[in-house]
């Protein structure tokens, strides 16, 4: 999307909020203009032209007003004359607050130092823990440097690449924002391995010409047994990011050719049992391949994303894969955490479940806080990113996501610290296993515990989530056991 001017800023953000003022938009948005004046960028461009696209970003994610304006006022405490304490006067201490935020942030750079890159991640998540908007405006502005990062030196290149594969889209994803995850990620991916981009870009385009009439043919079909019944829906087209065909090529050890699920379909509708009924029509009218299909609207992610999956054979016989899911989890699936900032009905009213999504996220980054060594940090970080999760039940029933490779210990610390503190045992589907042994999807795990047991330093040695992980180190430490 080309950079919108202040009065399309204006336009497009009230075709989402008409009843805010939208006067301070407009006086950020010169502010921006002049102090930068005429500073130019790598590319040549004119500096403002970046402060722009970081607010259309945040504009197309529907962000609210204070976000937009520290959007474009992001750059002007580090790279003009402009002080905060003009900034506070001119713009008050939300957007002031936001503005420093992102400021504090400019300065992590990706280090292959273990020590350097903790540190790093802290501060992020840190900043993430007290406004997340500003981590927000912080990928906003990672994306437009993305996107022009062709103008910076091989070094440089290389380096902000491997950051953004390594740190930014992570992030989004944490956040539920997939479609800038997989931007970010394609970007990146294009300049760490040209020539493997190159190649496969060539040949995702002929697949999608290829593909292109069976799609449609099964487009229509999807239609026709839909039209049937009278539940409102819509049917998208759907493409895999390259970086993600790719990795699964690397994961599965297999050449793109094989790769059978770049291609799928969407079908949105308006309400929840609505899902199920699709479903129940699509199943009958095309053959599902078993094994396929996960529900992730009775367990959804740890990103909160929802949809129902599954794999059919279309009419040529070709397999294709399709989510199910209403309006507002597609919204959520597009933006993530940035969807819940949507203003209602003309009122700036506060998404009550906001807090409650982001605890998980503060609990999260306590958790991590407490590890001391920052190899112990970059670990549970990254086992706490992964995108693989399996769902562990407790014998009550009651679901539990975890990472995939958490083992019976991560289980019981995610039940209760006391679980996890006095566990001597546990069973897997009513067989005793060990406490490493690694937890599948579906597997019902019982604790056995016993009052006045410990945590044993050897558990340190297998734990996967960076909650057990900080709880067993907190304890040793205060017994004395560990630094
Ligand atoms: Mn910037």
């Amino acid at each position: 999307m080309s950079p919108l001017g202040k009065e399309a800023l204006v336009a497009q953000f009230s075709a989402y909020a008409a009843h805010v003022d939208t006067a301070i938009l407009g006086k950020a948005y010169d502010f921006s203009a002049k102090a930068h004046g005429a500073q130019a960028r790598a590319s040549g461009e004119q500096y403002f032209v970046h402060c722009q696209s970081v607010a259309t970003s945040l504009v197309e994610w529907k962000m609210d007003l204070p976000t937009i304006c520290a959007g474009l006022l992001h750059d002007t405490l580090e790279d003009t004359p402009v002080t905060e304490a003009i900034m506070r006067a001119e713009f008050g201490d939300e957007i002031t607050r936001l503005v420093v935020g992102v400021t504090k942030l400019e300065h992590l750079e990706y280090s292959s130092r273990d020590d350097v890159q903790a540190e790093n991640w802290r501060k992020m998540l840190l900043a993430t823990a007290q406004d997340i908007r500003v981590i927000v405006i912080k990928l906003a502005d990672r994306l437009h440097n993305m996107q022009t990062l062709g103008y910076l030196s091989p070094e440089r290149q290389q380096r902000i690449a491997h950051e953004t594969m390594a740190l930014y889209a992570p992030l989004a994803h944490r956040l539920g924002m997939f479609q800038l995850k997989g931007e970010l990620e394609d970007l990146a991916f294009k300049h760490l391995w040209p020539k493997e981009y190159a190649d496969l870009e060539a040949k995702v385009s002929a697949l999608l010409a290829a593909r292109e009439s069976t799609l449609r043919k099964f487009k229509e079909a999807v239609e026709k047994a839909l039209a049937k019944s009278d539940i409102p829906h819509r049917i998208l087209s759907r493409t895999k990011s390259l970086n993600s065909i790719y990795g699964k090529m690397q994961r599965q050890d297999k050449p793109f050719e094989e790769i059978q699920d770049s291609l799928g379909v969407r079908i949105i509708t308006d309400s929840i049992s609505n899902c199920y009924a699709l479903l129940g029509i699509v199943h009958t009218e095309f053959k599902p391949v078993s094994g396929s299909f996960t529900d992730y609207i009775s367990i959804p992610k740890m990103n909160l994303y929802q949809s129902l999956h599954t794999t059919v054979m279309g009419p040529g016989g070709e397999l294709v894969e399709i989510q199910l899911r209403t309006e507002e989890m597609h919204r959520t699936a597009e933006y993530g955490i940035a969807a819940h900032w949507r203003y209602k009905t003309g009122e700036h009213a506060k998404d009550l479940h906001l807090e409650e999504k982001l605890n998980w996220l503060r609990q999260w980054i306590e958790w991590l806080q407490d590890l001391k060594s920052p190899r112990e940090f970059l670990d549970s970080l990254k086992t706490d990113l992964e995108l693989n999760q399996v769902f562990v039940f407790t014998p009550a029933g009651e679901v539990k996501p975890l990472p995939a490779g958490a083992t019976p210990l991560d289980f019981a610390f995610a039940v209760h610290t006391d679980i996890g503190y006095s566990c001597v045992g546990a069973q897997v589907n009513n067989k005793m296993v060990r406490l490493d042994y690694q937890l599948k999807s579906g597997d019902i795990c019982k604790i056995i515990t016993k009052r006045g047991s410990m945590p044993k330093k050897d558990w340190l040695m297998f734990v996967k989530t960076a909650r057990a992980r900080s709880k067993i180190r907190h304890y040793l430490r205060e017994k004395g056991i560990v630094a």
